[in-house]
């Protein structure tokens, strides 16, 4: 029987735990707990049917064609531009060019922007608890270009320190990226007053949503970011697809990411005028039906409702912990003042990989290791944590299931 807090006219776990297929299975004869969610989640029946009806339906490449399929496939690959559009609260259409996800949504800017505007001495800062996808973009660049890189740093807690963040500032500064939420910790950033802060020195901020996106409310006019970016994949979606709002002055503005078809309006071989946007930033095929069944999946979120999933996962996450600190030996990383949906820990004298291993012998998912974020885990002074992720369809029970597993294991390991 599954149980959780939260059971109401509008989200009951157990019918939405109905429509993941992949939640029936066993693993290592055991039902599958998944709680790698900060990694990928896994995808509703919808989703799967949706690239299933796409290959089977209306494969065709988009854009060029005239005939009906082509027709079809461009119109539904258009659909989820609307459908992103909406879903991240950008003013335009234009603003929204498809990616293969947050990584190659931030090489991006950092390819066009950066090398347009970033030049010797110049300085870009990012914080101490970034992905790698949000820190090595920005120092290939500093390396071509002879800029610095610095760093907000944090405290104890995982919280970013505003104060220090404003004195890293001068005339040199140019670039702030910065994460929503962070992967490892799960600390919730308060972005909004990041952006502010940037804005009145002039400079313009990117946001890294790829695990704020799923989780909280998202409208990037408000928020006022210049850049924002995600993937398909961590919002129930495929892999392989993903977003890069960016202000339509800015994109207009840029230089241009790859070249190829759908970028050009006329080539020559003398020269190339390029498409308007979004095109001027969607070279080649773009991958048509994770696209499209991204849409599907943007829609079943909305359909569920976030704050329905907030209030189920910020249950998961309270009771996680307090079951989690119940444990002896065991400490928490990460005990930001905002956090959603994400626990990590390490144990005295336990190697996090040992805990994977053994806790995957029971069906369990989690990750283990340093999230690429080593130098989070330099500045924590932990080599690495186990962390746990939810998603929407997890329960109490599964957590019982996984610290009643934990404690048997760390036995079994002192
Ligand atoms: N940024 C953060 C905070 C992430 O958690 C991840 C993936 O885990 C990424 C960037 C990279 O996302 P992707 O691998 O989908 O490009």
């Amino acid at each position: 029987m599954i149980t959780t807090a939260v059971k109401d006219k509008t989200f009951d776990v157990a019918e939405i735990r109905e429509q993941f297929p992949i939640l029936h299975r066993l693993v290592k004869g055991k039902p599958l707990v998944y709680f790698d969610n900060a990694a990928t989640s896994q995808k509703p029946q919808v989703v799967i049917d949706k690239l299933v009806e796409y290959y089977s339906g209306f494969n065709a490449n988009i854009h060029r064609g005239i005939h009906t399929l082509a027709e079809e496939a461009t119109a539904a690959f258009e659909e989820a531009r609307d459908t992103a559009q909406r879903f991240l609260g950008a003013a335009h259409r234009e603003e929204i060019i498809f990616t293969k996800g947050t990584t190659e949504g931030i090489n991006l800017v950092a390819s066009t922007w950066g090398r347009q505007n970033i030049s010797a001495g110049d300085e870009i800062i990012i914080s101490a608890m970034e992905h790698h996808s949000n820190i090595v973009p920005w120092q290939i660049l500093c390396l071509e270009k002879g800029a610095t890189l610095k760093v907000i740093p944090i405290d104890d807690n995982g919280d970013i320190i505003l104060e220090e963040f404003k004195k890293l500032f001068t005339s040199k500064t140019k670039f702030v990226s910065v994460v929503h939420v962070s992967n490892s910790l799960g600390t919730v950033n308060p972005v909004k007053e990041i952006i502010r802060i940037a804005h009145d020195f002039g400079v313009l901020v990117l946001v890294d949503g790829a695990q704020s996106t799923v989780h909280l409310d998202i409208d990037v006019v408000a928020l006022d970011c210049d850049f924002f970016v995600c993937s398909s994949h961590k919002i129930y979606g495929p892999t392989g697809t993903g977003v890069l709002y960016g202000k339509r002055s800015l994109l207009e503005a840029m230089p241009v990411f790859q070249g190829g078809g759908e970028m050009i309006k006329e080539v020559t071989f003398a020269s190339t005028s390029y498409n308007d946007l979004p095109y001027k930033y969607e070279a080649g095929t773009p991958n048509i039906a994770d696209t499209i069944a991204f849409k599907t999946a943007l829609d079943f979120v909305a359909s569920v409702g976030k704050k329905n999933v907030r209030t189920h996962e910020n249950d998961l996450l309270a009771y996680a912990t307090a079951r989690l600190e119940e444990i002896a030996g065991l400490r928490i990383i990460g005990k930001g003042k905002d956090k959603i949906s994400v626990v990590s820990f390490v144990i005295d004298k336990v190697h996090p990989s040992d805990i994977g291993t053994l806790l995957d012998n029971r069906g369990i998912a989690v990750r283990t290791g340093n999230h690429c974020t080593q130098p989070l885990m330099d500045r924590l002074c932990v080599p690495g944590t186990i962390r746990a992720s939810f998603a929407m369809y997890n329960t109490r029970d599964e957590i019982d299931v996984f610290t009643t597993a934990l404690e048997k294991s760390i036995t079994l390991l002192s």
